[in-house]
């Protein structure tokens, strides 16, 4: 744009968003399918709640700013989402799904950080205080998902997703002591799929 200065700069940065936040509710539902924890897919539906209501929060910043809400094609939002959707088509054990869902996720989690975290600056630093203060809402609720899914990764993913590399490995269905702490439990796929058929219709192996 012809002479833009920074809030010429900071609309671009808020289509931008904009659109990113509306590819990530797209793509989350994949990512529910495709979780095999419970307490990572219980992650994934909460953030695609948030990630609704960010959208909505970033159409009031466009009434705030009294520009109309319009997108700009966020092709780094692309990138990342389609290394994901890349994962979900490869055939690995679910707890080395998780831990690869994770490490999508968190991709997109940083890249909306770095992207609210400059958003945030930029209207501070134009005086638009309350631009500032609904998009920084958001990037709290970035910054929490972001935790979540380390927390969820280091609470058993990872070390159930090495539980087949070990010398001294049987079969998964007894490694409790292994994949233990809380309610994670990721190892026990079998058990949960007999009981969380209800929304969770999942195909393993079956969906391509
Ligand atoms: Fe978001
Ligand atoms: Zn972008
Ligand atoms: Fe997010």
């Amino acid at each position: 744009m012809a002479g833009s200065n920074l809030r010429d700069a900071l609309v671009e940065e808020i289509k931008d968003i904009y659109n990113a936040e509306k590819q990530i509710v797209k793509a989350l539902p994949k990512m529910v399918k495709g979780a095999t924890s419970d307490e990572l897919r219980a992650a994934f539906e909460s953030h695609l709640d948030e990630t609704e209501n960010q959208v909505s929060r970033l159409e009031r910043v466009f009434e705030l700013l009294d520009e109309k809400p319009r997108g700009k094609h966020c092709a780094g939002m692309a990138g990342i989402l389609e290394e994901g959707s890349e994962t979900l088509e490869e055939d690995a054990e679910d707890a080395v799904m998780d831990a690869m869902l994770i490490a999508g996720a968190q991709r997109v989690e940083h890249y909306e950080i770095t992207a609210y975290g400059t958003a945030i600056a930029w209207a501070e630093a134009l005086g638009l205080t309350e631009v500032a203060q609904v998009l920084g809402e958001t990037l709290a609720e970035e910054k929490a998902a972001d935790e979540k899914l380390s927390a969820i990764a280091e609470s058993g993913v990872n070390d159930a997703a090495t539980a087949g590399e070990s010398e001294d490995d049987m079969d998964e269905e007894d490694d409790t002591e292994k994949a233990a702490p809380k309610r994670a439990e990721p190892a026990s796929a079998s058990a949960r799929s007999a009981s969380g058929a209800t929304k969770a219709t999942r195909p393993r192996g079956g969906r391509r």
